[in-house]
């Protein structure tokens, strides 16, 4: 059967990533989390004391010299049953999932530079096909040609909700309200920025899992996948 390349998309916190790690495990096909990336080379720039801890403040000339410096890969682990981020061989996948690297995350996101460059990462994981990806301008700028384009929406209560829990279990110390004003500045950030933009392909399909299990959701990413492959 023939592989296709799956493109992910939509705002904060809305499920992409369970979805398409669960998508990706059912069709035997490679997840690429392309928030990860931007999540590393955040880190990379506040370790660096390249980026002020509220994202106000870049140096951007600093980070872009020093990008070729980082090293983006992802692991299998096998305790967690999950793909791990590393950064120059060292695991970082709890360091960026903090409320730290999410506060200044969508100040380097919108670094042309920094978008060139790892979209030109991402394209390159995708040459075989067989890939599903999610962010945020993978249907539009990464893949523009995806067979299956998926735009996924959830309200903000429910995003809230599950963006807490999460973070909460990672004994990050943080509040509701935190959480609720940074999936809003990101979204707000992430929609208006100049550089690809957040924004629902034409040719997307759309789920809204607001009220649907994981199953429910994945069921019907399955059968959009299906109807697409028979295509092929
Ligand atoms: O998906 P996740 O929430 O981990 O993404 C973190 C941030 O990375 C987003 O808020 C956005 O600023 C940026 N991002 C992006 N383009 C992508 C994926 C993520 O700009 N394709």
């Amino acid at each position: 059967m023939k592989k296709i390349i799956i493109a992910i998309d939509g705002h904060s916190a809305c499920g992409k990533s369970t979805l398409a790690k669960a998508l990706a495990k059912e069709l035997k096909y490679i997840y690429i989390d392309s928030g990860a990336m931007y999540r590393a080379v955040t880190l990379f720039a506040l370790n660096n004391g390249w980026i002020s801890e509220d994202g106000k403040e870049v140096n951007t000339e600093e980070l872009i010299k020093a990008i070729d410096q980082i090293n983006i890969s992802f692991n299998y682990n096998s305790t967690s049953g999950k793909s791990d981020t590393f950064m120059n061989g060292i695991n970082i996948e709890d360091e960026i999932r903090t409320m730290r690297v999410a506060k200044a995350v969508s100040a380097v996101a919108k670094i042309k530079f920094v978008r060139e460059k790892l979209v030109e990462f991402q394209q390159t994981l995708g040459k075989n096909k067989g890939i599903i990806m999610d962010g945020r301008d993978i249907g539009t700028v990464v893949y523009p040609d995806a067979e299956l384009k998926i735009w996924v929406t959830a309200n903000m209560d429910v995003r809230t909700a599950r963006r807490y829990k999460e973070l909460i279990e990672m004994a990050d110390k943080i509040t509701v309200d935190e959480v609720r004003n940074n999936i809003q500045s990101r979204d707000f950030e992430d929609s208006n920025r100049k550089e690809s933009p957040l924004k629902r392909a034409e040719d997307a399909q759309d789920i809204d899992n607001s009220y649907l299990s994981k199953d429910e959701t994945l069921n019907r990413a399955i059968q959009m996948a299906q109807e697409v492959i028979a295509t092929q």
